[in-house]
C-alpha cells in the first residue's frame, strides 16, 4: 500500500463534507460531517455520527462497485470520518436513478409514492444552489460544455451498472433501493464515480415493512433518524 499523503489545506466545504488537498496532487481527503440539510439547505440539523456511518457505508459500496467493474474515486478509508480519494474535476450534473416513484418524481408528475417503474429511469440535474438544481436533458450538458457526448454515455452506463449491483446486494439484505443520486468527475481524462453513497443520497426501504431507512426520516420529521442509519449500516456490513 502506498504511504498516506500528508493532509494539507481545506479547499472546499459543502453541506455534508469537507475536502482537503494532500501532498499528492492526484489525491484528496474527503471528511464526512454530521451536518444534515434538506430542501436546498432551507432545513438544517445534525444527525449524530452520520459522518462516521456515511464514510463507512460509502467505503463498503465503493469497494463492492470496484469489484464489479465500476471505476470510482475511492482509494481507502483513513479514519472514522476521512476517506482518501482520487482528485476529480467534478462534472456539475447530478445523476439520479429511480426504481420506484418517490420524492420529486412523485411531486412533479402527480404520482403516488411507491409505484414500481417497469425499467430504471435515469435523470440529470444541473448542480446549482441558486437555481435549486433544475432537471435537465443530457443535451444541455453537451450544449453548455458540462460534459461531452461520450461522457454522458459513460455516465449513463455506469449509473445503470451501479443500480444493478447495489439493487441485488441490498435485496439480499432485505432492502429495496428506491432511488439514488450519483456524481461523476474526470481524473486524467477518465470518468470516475465520485462523492458518496449513503442514506443521505439514496432512498432505502425495508423490504418487509417498507419502512424508510434513509434521510427522508430527517426531511419529513419521521423520527428515528440515527436508528435508521445504524440499521442500514448493520445490513450493509452483514
Ligand atoms: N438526492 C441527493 N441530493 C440532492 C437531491 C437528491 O442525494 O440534492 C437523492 C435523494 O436522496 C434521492 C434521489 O436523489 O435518493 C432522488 O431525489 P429526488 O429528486 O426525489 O429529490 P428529493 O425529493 O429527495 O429532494
Amino acid at each position: 500500500m502506498e504511504p498516506t499523503p500528508q493532509k494539507l489545506e481545506m479547499f472546499y466545504e459543502g453541506k455534508a463534507k469537507k475536502l482537503y488537498s494532500t501532498s499528492d496532487p492526484d489525491l484528496v481527503i474527503q471528511y464526512f460531517k454530521d451536518d444534515a440539510t434538506a430542501f436546498n439547505a432551507k432545513k438544517r440539523g445534525t444527525i449524530e455520527d452520520k459522518g462516521v456511518m456515511n464514510n463507512r457505508m460509502s467505503e463498503l459500496f465503493f469497494t463492492l462497485l470496484e469489484k464489479n467493474g465500476v471505476r470510482t474515486h475511492f482509494v481507502r478509508r483513513l479514519s472514522d470520518r476521512e476517506m482518501l480519494c482520487k482528485r476529480l474535476q467534478i462534472i456539475p450534473c447530478e445523476t439520479v436513478v429511480r426504481n420506484i416513484v418517490a420524492g420529486s418524481m412523485a411531486k412533479r408528475l402527480g404520482l403516488e409514492e411507491g409505484r414500481d417503474l417497469k425499467r430504471p429511469v435515469v435523470e440529470y440535474y444541473y448542480k446549482s444552489d441558486e437555481l435549486d438544481d433544475p432537471l435537465i436533458y443530457p443535451e444541455h450538458a453537451v450544449e453548455f460544455g458540462w460534459a461531452s457526448e461520450a461522457e454522458n454515455f459513460a455516465i449513463k452506463v455506469m449509473a445503470l451498472k451501479v443500480n444493478d449491483v447495489l439493487r441485488k446486494f441490498l435485496d439480499e439484505r432485505g432492502v429495496i433501493l428506491v432511488d439514488f443520486k450519483l456524481e461523476f468527475g474526470r481524473h486524467h481524462g477518465e470518468v470516475l464515480l465520485g462523492d458518496e453513497i449513503c442514506p443521505d443520497t439514496c432512498r432505502f426501504w425495508d423490504k418487509q415493512t417498507r419502512q424508510k431507512l434513509d434521510k427522508d426520516r430527517f426531511r419529513r420529521d419521521l423520527g428515528g433518524v440515527e436508528e435508521a442509519y445504524h440499521e442500514m449500516l448493520r445490513r450493509v456490513e452483514s
